[in-house]
């Protein structure tokens, strides 16, 4: 069942977490690390929305607040505010660039609940199509790969900064 929910949950969410600390934190603050940068599509006041280095599907995001912490009970109104904005906006920006026939949009709380990195919260957004394939059979190679992840952003970011202009709203 877990599979159902978390298509992501066997794989790396966005690759080793490096030794001095949070792949979420590294890619944001005053000097993002610079390979993190060119994943990021859009940032916000409170929060940002990145590609997954590891995508499951062409598309795979992610939605994280700024702030370093491990579940929604975290967050301040603020946050979770921007967040769902932005999540509202993924799902615009992917419906607009891909023409998904669904999308998974999810957070793994935890561990056994399928989080690669467990304390800062990420929601996930997986454009899906039917008869796509779930990650097990990557192993059979029966997949096809998801586009180069420069690509990915090239077609995204201007969707988000053209979306960002609304939030004001
Ligand atoms: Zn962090």
């Amino acid at each position: 069942m877990e599979r159902l929910w978390s298509p992501w949950g066997l794989a790396y969410v966005t690759g080793a977490a490096s030794a001095t600390g949070c792949v979420f934190c590294e890619a944001t603050g005053p000097s993002p690390d610079a390979a993190r940068d060119v994943l990021v599509l859009v940032r916000g006041r409170l929060s940002y929305v990145i590609l997954n280095l590891y995508p499951y599907n062409s598309g795979h995001l992610m939605v994280a607040p700024n702030r370093h912490f491990a579940s929604l009970a975290g967050a301040t109104a603020d946050e979770l505010a921007e967040m769902m904005r932005f999540t509202r906006d993924a799902e615009v920006a992917l419906t607009e660039a891909y023409q998904p026939h669904g999308i998974n949009v999810g957070i793994n709380l935890g561990r056994p609940a399928g989080a690669g990195i467990i304390d800062h919260i990420h929601i996930h957004l997986v454009p899906r199509w039917t008869g796509d394939t779930n990650f097990m059979s990557v192993v059979g190679s029966t997949r096809v790969l998801p586009e180069d992840l420069g690509d990915s952003a090239r077609r995204l970011r201007p969707i988000f900064e053209r979306l960002l202009t609304g939030h004001d709203d």
